[in-house]
């Protein structure tokens, strides 16, 4: 059996090795690597895999999500609700822009945005939501955007682990990131579409938002040395659209491989009481960006981990601690909200290793060390 990774980049890069190689040495040839054609390709046919107006390409997730703040012009100290229970990028940019981040919970079942407490948290400030599709599956948008039309609220989705998901609305599929207002992406390697180092995109069937943030990611320039805003330098760089050109037509090809190890966890650690595997929403596929599972608390959580890491098997915890928790807020934050749910994941989660190549003997292997080292725990509970 080969050795077991979190991620398992190298053998996924082997099987297309030729072509990004070629797509790599044409770019160097054309010395054009900013701004080069590929960015303007890569873009058009992202757009046309999502079936939204405007793709733009800039420099990484992060920055995705934050010129899609920065195109809505909000006042300093307005609102934008975020869930805790996710990547942190996605509440840094609103303080980082002077806006105030509220903080809400999550769904017990799908990890993603608590609805009801959107519409609770919403003020006269509150200017924006960001739902997070969390590990690969889409928030419940339908009812954001029921909240958002009826308090004039923007939507802006962050899509950074659900490329390529769909989500089902009045019997329509549309892809995740073109349902709200705005939405953005990230290539960082071990996303759903990742480049070969940082990379992003912001998505939205606006032509004025798009001519803006477009315009903004690149020094606030309506053409070169004529500046219309304050922006910042943050650009797809044209090796990285060349290789994701490559990789995006495999994208499908990748989710349904991620499905695929995905039902095969599932099958062989089903019916297990000790684990609550990933519960899948009627309204949304799920691309698994993350194979995230649920112990019943933190130390059976922490003795799995320690047991699968002695079985070689590396695993993560997204998220150890809810953003609501975290040092860097605290000085912004006015009141100490409780918000139990996230509260809760943050101590039972473990994300095992999910990736496009992973086999069936390895899935297997892992299985069973997890049942394994679930017997070992109850016995000495009884102990
Ligand atoms: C990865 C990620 C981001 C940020 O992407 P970068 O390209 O690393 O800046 C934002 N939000 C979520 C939920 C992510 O997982």
């Amino acid at each position: 059996m080969k050795p077991i990774q979190l991620v398992d980049l190298t053998t996924q890069h082997v099987k297309i090795k030729s072509e990004i190689d070629a797509a790599i040495y044409e770019v160097i040839l054309s010395s054009s690597f900013i701004k080069g054609e590929q960015v303007n390709w890569f873009e058009q046919e992202l757009g046309q895999y999502l079936q939204v107006k405007h793709v733009i390409g800039c420099g990484n997730g992060t920055d995705a999500l934050m010129l899609a703040l920065m195109a809505l012009e909000l006042k300093p100290g307005d609102e934008v609700i975020v869930p805790t229970f996710t990547f942190i990028a996605t509440a840094e940019v609103v303080a980082f822009l002077n806006l105030v981040p509220v903080f809400v919970d999550v769904d017990p079942d799908y990890y993603t945005i608590n609805v009801q407490q959107v519409e609770k948290s919403i003020t006269n400030r509150t200017k924006a939501i960001i739902p997070v599709h969390l590990f690969g599956q889409c928030a419940p948008m339908a009812e954001i955007l029921e909240i958002a039309n009826k308090y004039n609220l923007y939507v802006i989705e962050d899509a950074a682990q659900s490329l390529g998901a769909e989500y089902l609305i009045n019997d329509k599929k549309i892809k995740a990131g073109t349902i709200g207002h705005i939405g953005c992406t990230s290539f960082f390697p071990s996303k759903n579409l990742g480049c070969m180092g940082d990379g992003g995109a912001i998505f939205t069937n606006n032509d004025d938002l798009a001519q803006k943030i477009r315009m903004l990611a690149n020094h606030g320039a309506e053409k070169k040395y004529f500046h219309r805003y304050i922006g910042i330098n943050s650009r797809l760089d044209t090796l990285q659209a060349a290789i994701l050109r490559v990789k995006l037509k495999y994208l499908d090809n990748y989710i349904q491989s991620r499905k695929w190890a995905a039902q095969r966890y599932i099958e062989l650690l089903a019916g297990i009481h000790e684990i609550v595997l990933p519960q899948q929403a009627n309204y949304s596929s799920h691309t698994f960006n993350q194979f995230t599972i649920r112990l019943q608390n933190e130390e059976n959580r922490n003795a799995l981990q320690q047991y699968l890491q002695q079985n070689n098997i590396p695993t993560a915890i997204y998220y150890p601690l809810p953003l609501h928790q975290q040092p860097a807020f605290q000085s912004i934050l006015s009141t100490k909200p409780s918000l139990p749910v996230s509260e809760q994941l943050s101590q039972q989660v473990i994300s095992l290793p999910m990736h496009t190549e992973l086999e069936d003997e390895q899935i297997q292997f892992i299985s069973t060390v997890i049942i394994d080292c679930l017997k070992k725990i109850t016995i000495n509970k009884k102990k």
